[in-house]
């Protein structure tokens, strides 16, 4: 259960990560941009509309007092008549007088009417009262020094704003230009001056905008047309400028801000990727820069085109060479092979520092061949860090895209393809050579199996899904039962029924077979116990101890508890060990073999001939069987001459050693019949009997008492 936790906290932890890094891939800073240059136009266009709206509002209330009074002339006229028009004369008025069809009746003044007339059409008056009905329409013709009225249809004029503030600042400027120490005056000075837009006192700038406003006359008849000014004070424009300067100020200030966001959220952007694209402890990429800059490159085309491969180039013993130095030490080491590898790197290929001594790598390849070369390369450069040290590297690689190798580029994972060159890279562990490995399938599929089984091991354990059964030993002379061997078997809810060479060199590499070696002893004493009370003719049923376990300094001891607890008698327990157990701890060994002998257990040194030379053990240690291995009667070998007196050259070193001889997976009776010529005490072999489970077991046992008792009889009634 403890190891299932952890296995899911892991794969959290990556999952952690990967969103992480997801995150991180999804720049969010340019969405910033689009937002400021929105705001910005926003900000542009509301200001522009609302100093349009205050320019207009001024002017338009500038022009309603120059229409009232036009009005207010026409309707002197119409009732004065001539008398009227003689005292606009004497009062130096501009006016023409004109009929419905344009005849001139009479005129004053320089008429300076310009070419761009029509109706005006009062936009102020519905925008502040919006309900309110018809526009004030005025009709308008503009003056020809100063033409700041635009034809806007064939009958309507309309501000031209450009010309206005042409004639702001031209005429703001020269004023100031000719007297510098303006100040606004009491009184705005009448204006005698008609050519002139701008009229100068000394104390005041008054800018006057002339246009020329029609009024009817006459009941219509006749129409009044009278040159009037619309009069701007300085300290009037002082107030527009401060307004409009004002709103320009609030405006600028959010662009600003906008402007500040945008550059900070790209600066965050490249700071927060200087941190997770760092490595801390080289300095260089780091392995979430190799995830997100592989993947890209790995999607782009250029990896549809082009064959590319994950390496993870590892920095063998690197824990050892800290330990031995420092880490400081081991640290600069791992910068410096960092740096090197990175000189390495052609032009979309990755390089980056993953943990301890790992780095990984995308590399581009035209062959296999050529691949495993430039790393060997790679190795020897980096190995030329550290001359006083001999520096050991394994690459491990993992093919990922190009010809004959069809993977999805928008699939296309990284993190995946780094973990198979990991896997490859794995293949070379346990060795202190410098080497390359290619990734293979089969590797992954037996790595994934060897995690699930530590993982399913212990709730196994606890379930009793493993299941003891027993082979029987027979004697080749007589064909009588000798003993047994007791073997493990995983009876799995999820696996079904798996044999004992899917699990038993992973628990070896694990260390849970010390645990499945209690198991064993425990189980099978516990049956012969429950067999001898039923009264069963038992045999000594042989249990197989792992290397592993010998380490352990109290063995003998353990095993004695755990079947006297039992109450089982020793001799009914045989341990077998393995040939390769003897090259461990010898000294050790010694100890334990003498001390369960002293138990009363027998031991026996299993596959014997099976690849280690161990006569010198069988010197050594007081054994009590030879099991010889299955290879002997396996094969072409098995049947010749030379075979056969290796064989027999075996079972006689064992009898003048005073060791009983198994002969283990003996198949066919000339076997049986050479073993029984030669003197080997005990056959275990499917010719006999394959591995069983108990309740078989038993019957073979009761069928052996059976007939022993039957030969027996048939003995007593021979001598008889
Ligand atoms: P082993 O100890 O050498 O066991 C003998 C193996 O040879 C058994 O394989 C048995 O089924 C097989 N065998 C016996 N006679 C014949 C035959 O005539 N022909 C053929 N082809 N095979 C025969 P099994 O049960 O698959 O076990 C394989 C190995 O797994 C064992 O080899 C032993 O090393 C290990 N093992 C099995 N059970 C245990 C256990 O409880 N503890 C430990 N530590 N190891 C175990
Ligand atoms: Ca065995
Ligand atoms: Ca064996």
């Amino acid at each position: 259960m403890k190891e299932r936790g952890g296995a899911m906290s892991e794969e959290t932890n990556r999952m952690k990560k990967r969103k992480k890094y997801l995150k991180l891939r999804k720049n969010h800073a340019w969405v910033s941009i689009p937002v400021f240059l929105i705001t910005s136009a926003w900000c542009a266009m509301v200001f522009l509309g609302l100093a349009g709206l205050v320019l207009q509002l001024s002017l338009e209330t500038r022009l309603d007092s120059a229409a009232d009074y036009a009005a207010s002339l026409a309707g002197m006229y119409e009732t004065g008549g001539g008398e009227m028009l003689e005292m606009f004369d004497a009062q130096h008025l501009t006016y023409r007088l004109e009929q419905e069809d344009g005849k001139v009746l009479r005129q004053n003044g320089v008429i300076s009417i310009g070419s761009q007339k029509g109706y005006y059409e009062r936009v102020s008056e519905n925008l502040v009262t919006p309900v309110s009905l018809g526009r004030t329409r005025i009709s308008l013709y503009s003056d020809q020094s100063s033409p700041f009225l635009r034809q806007f249809s064939a009958d309507t004029v309309c501000f031209d704003y450009s010309a206005i503030c042409n004639i702001f600042f031209h005429e703001i400027a020269s004023a100031v230009r000719t007297n510098p120490q303006m100040l606004p005056a009491e009184e705005v000075p009448e204006a005698e001056d008609d050519t002139g837009d701008v009229v100068e006192s000394p104390e005041e700038l008054v800018l006057r905008m002339p246009l020329w406003i029609a009024a009817d006359a006459n009941g219509g008849t006749e129409r009044l047309l009278l040159r009037s000014e619309m009069t701007f004070r300085l300290s009037d424009l002082i107030m527009l400028v401060f307004l409009l300067g004002s709103l320009l100020v609030v405006f600028l200030v959010i662009i600003g801000f906008m402007l500040f966001d945008t550059i900070s959220s790209f600066a965050d952007q490249a700071r927060i990727s200087r941190i997770y694209f760092t490595d801390f402890t080289t300095k260089g990429r780091s392995r979430m820069w190799y995830l997100f800059r592989g993947e890209q490159v790995l999607r782009s085309r250029y990896a549809g085109k082009n064959r590319l491969a994950a390496v993870n180039l590892r920095f063998v013993r690197y824990q050892g060479f800290c330990v031995c130095h420092s880490l400081a030490e081991g640290e600069r080491l791992l910068a410096e092979i960092h740096r090197r590898l990175d000189q390495q790197m052609h032009k979309r290929e990755v390089c980056a520092h993953m943990t301890d001594g790992d780095f990984a790598m995308l590399l581009h390849y035209d062959t296999e061949e050529a691949l495993a070369e430039r790393l060997q390369n790679m190795i020897g450069m980096l190995q030329q860090i550290e001359t006083e040290h001999s520096l050991a590297f394994h690459a491990g690689v993992a093919p990922v895209s190009g010809t004959g190798i069809r993977k999805s580029r928008k699939k296309a994972d990284i993190e995946l393809e780094f973990t198979h060159a990991g896997n490859a890279c794995a293949t070379l562990d346990g060795s202190d050579e410098s080497g390359v490995a290619f990734f293979d399938q089969k590797l992954v599929d037996e790595q994934k199996w060897v995690d699930t089984v530590t993982e399913y091991q212990r709730r196994a354990l606890e379930n009793e899904e493993f299941l003891v059964y027993y082979q029987p030993k027979y004697d080749p002379q007589t064909s009588q039962l000798r003993g047994a061997e007791a073997l493990i078997r995983w009876q799995s809810p999820e696996f079904g029924f798996v044999p004992p060479g899917r699990f038993i060199p992973i628990f070896e590499k694990n260390g849970f077979i010390t645990e499945i070696d209690h198991y064993m002893i425990q189980h099978v004493a516990e049956d012969q116990r429950r067999w001898l009370d039923a009264g069963f003719s038992c045999v000594p049923v042989s249990v197989n101890v792992s290397r592993a376990h010998f380490i352990e300094n109290n063995l003998a001891e353990q095993i004695c508890d755990m079947v006297d607890a039992a109450g089982t008698p020793h001799r009914f327990i045989e341990i077998e060990l393995t040939e390769s157990a003897f090259f461990d701890d010898k000294k050790a060994m010694i100890r334990t073999i003498t001390k369960l002998k002293e138990y009363g257990f027998a031991v026996s040194m299993d596959d014997f001939g099976s690849g280690y030379s161990s006569l010198n053990s069988l010197k050594d240690m007081p054994l009590d069987v030879l099991k010889l291995d299955a290879e002997f009667f396996r094969g072409e070998a098995a049947d010749t001459n030379r075979g056969e007196i290796v064989v027999s050259e075996a079972i006689r070193l064992a009898k003048s050693l005073h060791m009983r001889t198994v002969a283990e997976g003996v198949e066919v009776k000339e076997q049986v019949d050479f073993l029984a010529s030669q003197g080997c005490d005990m056959i275990q072999g499917y010719y006999f009997a394959k591995p069983m489970p108990g309740n078989e077991y038993e019957q073979r046992m009761e069928s052996n008492a059976q007939e022993q008792t039957g030969a027996l009889q048939e003995a007593v009634a021979v001598q008889e």
